[in-house]
């Protein structure tokens, strides 16, 4: 007799989510850093790993960690939250703001995890649109406001998997709307080091607002897995009764703070990929193709005259694996190609040509 327990009903036919990888030579899908940390980082970490007194857990509240981190955005250990990727970071708010009977509201396309984690809380979630262009007007969010009461409002800036920057403008409209109904307001900047502005500029501590960062792409350390916030001193102790002990183990923090001291190297990265962008969006613009602009160190990009789905297989016998976004809701025939080094991405270039 088979004697299986059910998942709880309001996710028994829920999707995992999926990011399939395939081992070719130049994999341009997943938004990491094209580069490895500095040879210096991975040796001092090394070291560091020898002076670890592995029979203790490690400092709870990871104050050096979040002092390093606060130092870098000119605040205080207390308004930084960190965890495990900043995926970590936003279940945690979800865990605390979310949850049965309230509702968290979404701009489409973005990052399926806002909607994802949020559902996995039990909560409701609502979906505003953008238009064709992938641009969010104020009337919209107005609208899904009074449809919604959302207690949790997601911004993604630049977005993913658009690339998008949200306009300075937008952010501080809808940031006051949220904040009059008591309500707090998520910008995701996983991408924010590519971007021309940036929403730490808004943060104050009596503002409803914070904003999420992550080690993965900038630090070229997504296989550590840390993430971060800030936000309000209010809001971090929240999360921290909420996050489970000891959730950030000691070489984590170690490495985190370690990658702080390698700013320079990480800014010299960051403004190669940013001139990397611009080269590919120009390449991009003068083929069959629609692009759109990118504030990220990614590009979204639809054939017009061949199928995405084709083109995205075309890529791939060609050694070039990215982002197949063509069958997602509301990004019909689209891929995106996160850009790597100048040889991977004229590999990218070379195989897009031949294909269309
Ligand atoms: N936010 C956005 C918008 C992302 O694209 C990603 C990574 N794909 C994350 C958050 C999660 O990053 P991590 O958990 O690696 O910090």
């Amino acid at each position: 007799m088979s004697a299986r327990i059910r998942p709880r009903d309001d996710l028994a036919l829920m999707e995992g989510y999926h990011s399939p990888q395939v081992d070719v030579p130049v994999r341009l899908n997943t938004n990491e850093s094209p580069f490895p940390p500095p040879a210096a980082f991975t040796q001092r970490l090394a070291a560091a790993v020898h002076d670890v007194e592995w029979h203790r857990y490690p400092d709870r509240a990871a104050t050096e960690l979040r002092t390093r981190i606060g130092a870098m955005h000119g605040v205080g250990p207390e308004r930084v939250f960190a965890a495990n990727g900043s995926n970590e970071v936003l279940q945690t708010l979800l865990l605390t703001y979310a949850g049965f009977g309230r509702t968290v509201a979404t701009f489409e396309p973005t990052y399926a995890l806002h909607s994802h984690i949020a559902h996995l809380t039990g909560a409701t979630v609502i979906e505003g649109e953008r238009d064709d262009e992938f641009v969010l007007s104020l009337d919209e969010v107005d609208r899904v406001l009074a449809a919604g009461n959302p207690s949790v409002v997601f911004l993604c800036s630049p977005n993913n998997p658009t690339g998008r920057e949200e306009p300075r403008e937008l952010v501080t409209a809808v940031l006051q709307r949220v904040t009059d109904r008591g309500a707090l307001l998520v910008v995701d900047e996983a991408y924010g080091q590519f971007a021309s502005w940036t929403a730490t500029e808004l943060l104050t501590e009596d503002t409803p607002l914070v904003i999420t960062r992550t080690y993965s792409k900038t630090w070229s350390m997504a296989a550590a897995r840390l993430g971060y916030l800030i936000g309000p001193g209010w809001v971090v102790s929240e999360l921290d009764k909420i996050v489970l002990p000891y959730h950030l183990d000691v070489l984590k923090q170690q490495a985190g703070i370690l990658a702080l001291e390698f700013a320079e190297d990480m800014n010299a990265r960051v403004a190669a990929i940013v001139e990397e962008r611009g080269r590919i969006v120009g390449r991009l613009a003068a083929l069959d193709v629609q692009v759109w602009p990118s504030g990220a160190n990614f590009v979204l990009f639809r054939p017009r005259s061949m199928d995405g789905a084709t083109v995205w297989k075309g890529l791939l016998d060609r050694g070039v694996l990215v982002r197949n976004c063509a069958s997602w809701p509301r990004l019909d025939g689209c891929l995106r190609i996160t850009v790597g080094t100048k040889d991977e991405n004229d590999a990218f270039l070379r195989a897009l040509e031949e294909t269309l």
